[in-house]
């Protein structure tokens, strides 16, 4: 596969220092249930956490909107769910990449529901050009408009995840591997 580096891990390190003070000063005193979206977002949550100075728990969820492949299913079910009670909690969810949207639009819906006291987002990417739904970012790390990233938590087809930069896959590749 062609890869072509967009992020180094020096510049994803430094990115991620200032979102966890910007972070840390919106939350201030208040308690927070930080959810780590999977699989993709576990590297990036696990550098997060470690940059945040607040009072928080920690959670899990797994979402499914995507197969193995690149395209959207359009359909959203909740894989793994979390052990936590949401309810009264500022809940600060916390994802790889904010694409359609879809993923995220659906699961804040179920935290509302839920009744967690407030629901924001951060993203380590958000492709807000491709946003069908109305999601917003409140903390984001990088914003990218196109291409199929892996490294860094993200995959493709489950590989690629151990990289520790992030990076751009060759379209025509991407192709030839949904065959
Ligand atoms: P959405 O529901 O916002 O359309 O898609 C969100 C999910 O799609 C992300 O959590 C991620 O798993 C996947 N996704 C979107 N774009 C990319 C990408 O460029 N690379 C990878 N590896 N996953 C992506």
């Amino acid at each position: 596969m062609n890869l072509r580096e967009i992020f180094t891990p020096d510049e994803i390190a430094k990115r991620i220092q200032g979102l966890g003070r910007e972070v840390s000063i919106f939350y201030g005193r208040e308690k927070v249930l930080g959810v780590c979206v999977l699989k993709g977002a576990f590297v990036f949550f696990a550098d997060l956490v470690r940059c945040l100075d607040i009072d928080m728990e920690m959670d899990f969820v797994r979402l499914s909107s995507y197969g193995d492949g690149t395209a959207s299913s359009g359909e959203v079910s909740v894989e793994c769910d979390l052990v936590s009670d949401v309810r009264d909690k500022n809940v600060l969810v916390v994802e790889d990449i904010v694409d359609t949207g879809l993923s995220l639009y659906y699961f804040s819906r179920m935290l509302r529901s839920r009744g967690a006291r407030s629901v924001r987002i951060c993203a380590l990417i958000d492709k807000h050009e491709r946003r069908t739904l109305p999601v917003n970012v409140d903390f984001c790390g990088f914003r990218v408009q196109k291409g199929y990233l892996v490294g860094y938590g993200l995959d493709m087809a489950q590989k690629y995840r151990n990289l520790p930069g992030i990076y751009t896959i060759d379209p025509y590749e991407i192709e030839a591997a949904d065959v």
